[in-house]
């Protein structure tokens, strides 16, 4: 910004006629202007710098919005370095000045967006602990539990948001709730509805359900007979996996072999 500029623009502003409520006026003319909206621009160092220092205006909790307030995104010693981690990770990529984030980068971003780690209100809560532990209005035992659970939470969430190569990864409408979408993951298939948590382990006596079979159980309710699943003695066994009435895993076994035929 650059003041006398500015002035300079008010002193060549026209006076404004004089107007009084219900005057009506002619309209000299009106123009359809077809433009688009421009995303927002990239971030460049000083512009990232400065939004981590301000981050949490938007924090709707206000104390929690004081408490981040003071501090914003790491402190002023450690916030150049956080960009630096995010370029010898390869998270972004400078562009003349502007900071381009990778595809490596936007598939972080799109794996933990929505995860608790990212979000800003949680700092501002901590921060917001702490000063009450300061005041002795909190006890730091209890804060420390909090951290204990929270970071159980997160671990568990990222373990499950594990990224491979960036694919897409495969959902099935989860028959269960009817309601989440039942997302593959290396371990495990999970419904993203927090009040159904259904949950699909891939490994069954000794092999590891595929995504085709993943499909079955979820939109026909059993996969089709696999082969080669080890019982607990060590004994191989074929059997279709299945959900039961609980939406728990059980396997079907096929007929016996020769069981329902004639003998000749
Ligand atoms: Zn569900």
């Amino acid at each position: 910004m650059n003041a006398p500029d500015d002035e300079k623009g008010e002193d060549d502003a026209p006076a404004l006629p004089s107007l009084s409520n219900g005057d009506v006026l002619s309209i000299n003319g009106t123009d359809l202007l077809e433009k688009q909206t421009k995303p927002r621009p990239l971030h460049t160092e000083s512009s990232l710098l400065s939004s981590m220092e301000t981050c949490g205006k938007d924090l709707t909790n206000e104390e929690e919005r004081e408490a981040i307030k003071e501090s914003g995104i790491g402190t002023p010693a450690t916030r150049a370095s956080i960009i630096e981690t995010l370029f010898s990770r390869e998270y972004i990529v400078r562009e003349k000045k502007s900071l381009v984030p990778t595809n490596k980068g936007l598939v972080v971003y799109l794996a933990v967006r929505d995860k608790k780690i990212v979000d800003i209100s949680m700092t501002g809560e901590w921060e917001n602990a702490l000063n009450k532990i300061a005041e002795g209005k909190m006890d730091a035992d209890t804060f420390h539990k909090g951290i204990e659970v929270y970071a159980t939470q997160i671990t568990t969430e990222l373990l499950e948001s594990k990224i491979e190569g960036g694919n897409q990864r495969e959902s099935y409408p989860c028959p269960k709730c009817k309601n989440g979408q039942v997302v593959f993951f290396q371990k495990v298939a999970k419904c993203q509805n927090e009040d159904c948590g259904l949950t699909v382990f891939r490994n069954k006596s000794g092999k590891d359900l595929t995504d085709g079979q993943l499909k079955d159980l979820l939109t026909k309710g059993k996969t089709g007979v696999i082969k080669g699943f080890k019982s607990k003695e060590n004994k191989p066994f074929d059997a279709a996996v299945a959900f039961d009435a609980e939406y728990k895993t059980i396997f079907e076994f096929p007929p016996k072999k020769g069981f329902n035929k004639k003998r000749k």
